[in-house]
């Protein structure tokens, strides 16, 4: 098995916040090493139109780099041949169950099945004829260095269209005196980067930018089907993310290692057609299925008819737990819709944290 990865160094550039709820990690079995965490906070700061909200919420901060290599060499060490600075420029099919791909370096490789795990790129649907994942946020970030001690326990997340519009920005702890701040937007008036100068200067006026880093994420939802003949597109490239937080670390991992194993099967079979391998997508659609359809619905909630609701329902959590009762059956009654949501929380699980 060939492991093919553009860069000469697997993890680099970096794009990614690296926040990974640790309930996921669980659910999933994933170790995250110690020499890849940057900081483990628990608690969500929620900032929405001038209020706060504090949930408790277990996570890693990790170094993406280091975590990506961490995973190459674990699959490097299950047997995959690592094969960096390769990358694939095209994909052509030999027939209905074989692939000869060529990478920039010019090496042509043959290969039985082909799984498409190139992140936000996401060409390699289009080489097997499927559609490719849509919607994207186009995202920023910088590390800085501040001149306070950090609170290392809490991550603080920004909502609202004056702060991320279609997005949201989050900070996060990287140090005793660090953080790496963000923002993802889609369909804004401005760049990426007026809405991120702004919230560093009115939360972080005194911060030194220590490094910039940029990325795109797709947040409309994974893409149907995933698998044809002698292919499966996992992670990203899949348009597996959550459409809500832009999340997809974990879902990759899962997604990926469902494909592992439905493509062992099917080798062994010597059966790699669509109708093997359409195991794949039964698979990650019921672990990763119900979260996502509550992650858009609650999106949707969040941009359109519940916003003024949600913001009193917010307004009421400082004056304490009978007002956001009171609150909530507010939100309800103006927001019935919400009834069918809260059952989706209860499909959704604990899938929601990956
Ligand atoms: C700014 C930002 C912040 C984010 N923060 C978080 C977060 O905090 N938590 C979270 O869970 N998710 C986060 N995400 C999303 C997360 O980074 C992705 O969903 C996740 O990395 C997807 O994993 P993947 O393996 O599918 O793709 P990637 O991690 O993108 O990996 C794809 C790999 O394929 C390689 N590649 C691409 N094309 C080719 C080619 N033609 N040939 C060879 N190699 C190729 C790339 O170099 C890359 O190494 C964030 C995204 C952005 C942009």
């Amino acid at each position: 098995m060939a492991l093919l990865e553009e860069h000469e160094e697997v993890g680099i550039p970096q794009h990614c916040a690296g926040m990974i709820i640790k309930k996921g990690c669980e659910l999933l079995s994933v170790r995250v090493p110690d020499e890849v965490v940057q900081a483990e906070p628990s608690t969500v700061r929620i900032h929405y139109v001038g209020r706060e909200l504090e949930v408790g919420l277990e996570l890693y901060i990790v170094d993406r780099a280091s975590f990506d290599k961490h995973l190459a060499e674990l699959a490097a060490s299950s047997g995959a041949e690592l094969l960096t600075g390769h990358k694939v420029l095209r994909a052509n099919r030999l027939g209905r169950e074989s692939w000869s791909l060529t990478t920039k370096r010019g090496r042509e490789l043959r290969a039985d099945l082909l799984i498409g795990a190139d992140g936000y790129k996401a060409v390699s649907p289009s080489w097997a004829g499927l559609e490719r994942p849509r919607d994207v946020a186009s995202c920023i970030q910088y590390e800085l260095e501040l001149d306070e001690e950090v609170d290392t326990s809490v991550i603080d997340c920004f909502f609202g269209s004056d702060c991320a519009p279609g997005g949201y920005a989050w900070a996060v702890p990287i140090g005793e005196r660090s953080i790496r701040i963000g923002l993802g937007v889609r369909g804004a008036p401005r760049p990426a980067k007026a809405y991120l100068d702004a919230l560093v200067a009115s939360e972080f006026p005194r911060a030194r930018i220590s490094r910039r880093l940029a990325g795109l994420v797709h947040v409309g939802g994974p893409i149907r089907p995933s698998y044809t003949d002698a292919f499966m597109a996992v992670g990203e490239a899949a348009g597996q993310v959550n459409p809500l937080l832009g999340t997809g670390i974990l879902s990759a991992i899962a997604s990926a290692r469902i494909a592992g194993q439905v493509a062992t099967g099917a080798l062994e079979e010597g059966d790699l057609s669509s109708p093997r391998l359409s195991e794949y997508e039964r698979k990650w659609l019921e672990l990763l299925g119900p979260a996502y359809e509550l992650s858009m619905a609650t999106r949707q909630l969040l941009q359109g008819p519940a916003r003024g609701a949600i913001e009193e329902l917010l307004a009421a959590s400082k004056r304490g737990r009978i007002h956001v009762a009171i609150g909530a059956l507010e939100l309800l009654v103006r927001c019935p819709t919400l009834l069918k949501h809260a059952l989706r929380w209860r499909r959704a699980g604990m899938a929601f944290f990956i």
